[in-house]
């Protein structure tokens, strides 16, 4: 079972993580402290002996794509960008948002009266 020591080699290392923060957020031991985010928003080992090595860390994480063909499978996704019901384009009106922000839902309009 892959581990977050997995997630520093595959994906920290390599520069790929762009710390969404995901990680921590599923990591089964989190509420132990297992993960954290350091003062840079960098997922690390907060108390690595509480880790389980569940491997969930490392299945969820964007930049590994082990849950793709499954997740496409139970959407039914189709080529080009899968089933789409109505597109947008939106713009954060707060600039400070849009300097720290990468990207992120918007919450959908409310539907024409
Ligand atoms: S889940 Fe997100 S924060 Fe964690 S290693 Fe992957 S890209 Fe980085
Ligand atoms: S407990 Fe699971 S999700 Fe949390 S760091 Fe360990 S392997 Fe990753």
């Amino acid at each position: 079972m892959k581990t977050f020591h997995d997630l520093i080699e595959d994906v920290q290392n390599p520069g790929l993580c762009h710390r969404c923060g995901g990680c921590v957020t599923f990591c089964t031991a989190v509420n132990y402290g297992a993960l954290e985010l350091d003062s840079d928003g960098k997922p690390r080992y907060g108390d690595e002996a509480k880790c389980i090595e569940c491997g969930l860390c490392h299945s969820i994480c964007p930049e590994i794509d082990e849950l793709d063909e499954e997740t496409k499978k139970r959407l039914a996704w189709s080529p080009p960008i899968g089933r789409v019901i109505e597109t947008a384009v939106m713009r954060a009106a707060d600039g400070e948002v849009r300097r720290r922000a990468t990207d992120g839902g918007l919450p959908r309009p409310p539907p024409a009266q």
